[in-house]
């Protein structure tokens, strides 16, 4: 039997490989998975042409998933630093990847990642279609910004992100009610650019149905992109950000359709006290569709920081229901980020991860805590470097400060709580002097 996407199949019964790499990963019956892919809450992003690929599932029911950007802009443009970053987040245990490259021969790039890159590789051809045009945002017409979308589905792209969810309508809301940082959203800013430029409905939203052909064709996920996305905590679940929500929920059901698989991009900057009742309401407008949220950063006084501040958020909205975490590294608001940024940002988002999959109970997730603890209880040093998120890093601290008794270490010493509770359990002296 033939199929189009991973959520036709599904529909058939069809049990693809794609599937079954996502079962085994995730130590799942690969029926359950199917019967998650056919109703939409699981997403398998895997364009036929990225042969490369290690597939993933997203969804709430999974492990939860993070996702690296990259790219080049116009003042950092060197190739070889950028796939080093490509190669670093693959190694660190990143799933995807969007590459947001504006700047350059993005193609050139885009093309080397679907050959050699395994994870996820995700696309705004918004941001693409301002360098590939290379002339005034007005002049783009409605058909290049189609012709660029299709073109990243040929090129391999896993999944894409769109802002179709701000249409006209949208669009005159947001201008009625005034927020603080407008829209921070940077494809949802030139595309409401394009829009008062031109009077045009927004391409995306207006050939929905076209997009839906091109995912059909190569199995592109969409990543229903968050416009208006709050940019700050004071514009945190306002009009602009749920009106918009609607319309993805909508756009939801038409892509399910057509067999296409859906994402629903999400805030943002919110206090921490709302995160849950966003998950909540997401899950219910967009019909349980994975959640990818960018942060939620939730402070807005830390930059510098704010891999922190995100991985927080992160965590209380994983923990709440969504599936897809976007990392955010310390040059966030500041720079594009460097090597170390990258690296620091991933760590952040693993953790969010990890322990937002305990709270849920994800299968297995709590096994690698208490192999730590059993580690950390017998004193065992090597144990808990290999175990450890970062195990360079915690082999550097523990090697910068040599303590007096090699089983413990320079925190207490000889007042080493683990070691003395060992030694008056097994019926030992205790020399705390
Ligand atoms: S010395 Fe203190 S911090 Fe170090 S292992 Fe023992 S109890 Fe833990």
């Amino acid at each position: 039997m033939t199929y189009t996407t991973q959520m036709n199949a599904a529909r058939k019964g069809i049990v693809t490989k794609e599937m079954e790499a996502v079962a085994s990963y995730e130590g799942l019956d690969v029926q359950d998975i199917m019967k998650e892919v056919a109703a939409g809450t699981i997403v398998i992003p895997a364009n036929k042409k990225h042969t490369c690929l290690k597939p993933y599932g997203i969804g709430n029911s999974l492990k939860t998933k993070i996702n690296v950007n990259l790219g080049t802009s116009r003042d950092c443009m060197n190739l070889d630093v950028e796939m080093e970053k490509v190669k670093q987040a693959v190694d660190m245990g990143a799933e995807a990847i969007m590459d947001l490259s504006s700047f350059g021969d993005t193609q050139k790039f885009r093309r080397k990642l679907v050959n050699e890159c395994p994870a996820i590789l995700g696309t705004v051809p918004i941001y693409d279609a301002i360098v590939y045009y290379n002339k005034a945002l007005k002049d783009i017409t409605s058909r290049e910004w189609i012709d660029v979308f299709k073109m990243h589905a040929e090129d391999g792209v896993d999944f894409m992100t769109i802002h179709c969810g701000i249409n006209r309508n949208t669009a005159d809301r947001f201008k009625a009610m005034k927020r603080q940082m407008n829209i921070v959203s940077r494809g949802g800013s030139l595309i409401f650019a394009w829009m008062e430029a031109t009077g045009n409905e927004n391409p995306f939203f207006e050939y929905y149905d076209e997009i839906l052909d091109i995912c059909n064709e190569y199995d592109v996920t969409l990543s229903l992109g968050d416009a208006c996305r709050p940019g700050c905590l004071k514009d945190a679940s306002d009009i602009s950000q749920i009106e918009e929500l609607v319309t993805l929920g909508e756009l939801t059901a038409r892509a399910w359709d057509r067999d296409v698989q859906v994402m629903i991009e999400g805030p943002g900057h919110m206090p921490m006290d709302q995160i849950e009742a966003n998950m909540k309401i997401q899950q219910t407008i967009c019909h349980g569709a994975p959640f990818y949220v960018l942060g939620p950063i939730v402070t807005d006084i830390a930059p510098g920081y704010d891999h922190i501040t995100s991985a927080i958020g992160g965590a209380i909205a994983a923990a709440s229901g969504a599936s897809f975490l976007c990392y955010v590294t310390p040059a966030e608001h500041l720079r594009l980020p460097n090597v170390d940024d990258v690296k620091e940002g991933i760590m952040a988002s693993k953790i969010a991860a990890h322990a937002a999959d305990i709270a849920k109970g994800v299968k297995g997730a709590m096994d690698w805590d208490n192999q730590m603890a059993a580690a950390r209880q017998k004193l065992d040093w090597d144990k808990q470097f290999e175990l450890a998120l970062d195990p360079e890093k915690a082999r550097r601290y523990r090697a910068e400060s040599t303590p007096e008794r090699e089983d413990t270490c320079t925190m207490c010493g000889k007042m080493c709580s683990v070691r003395n509770m060992n030694a008056v359990l097994a019926g030992e002296d205790v020399d705390v002097i």
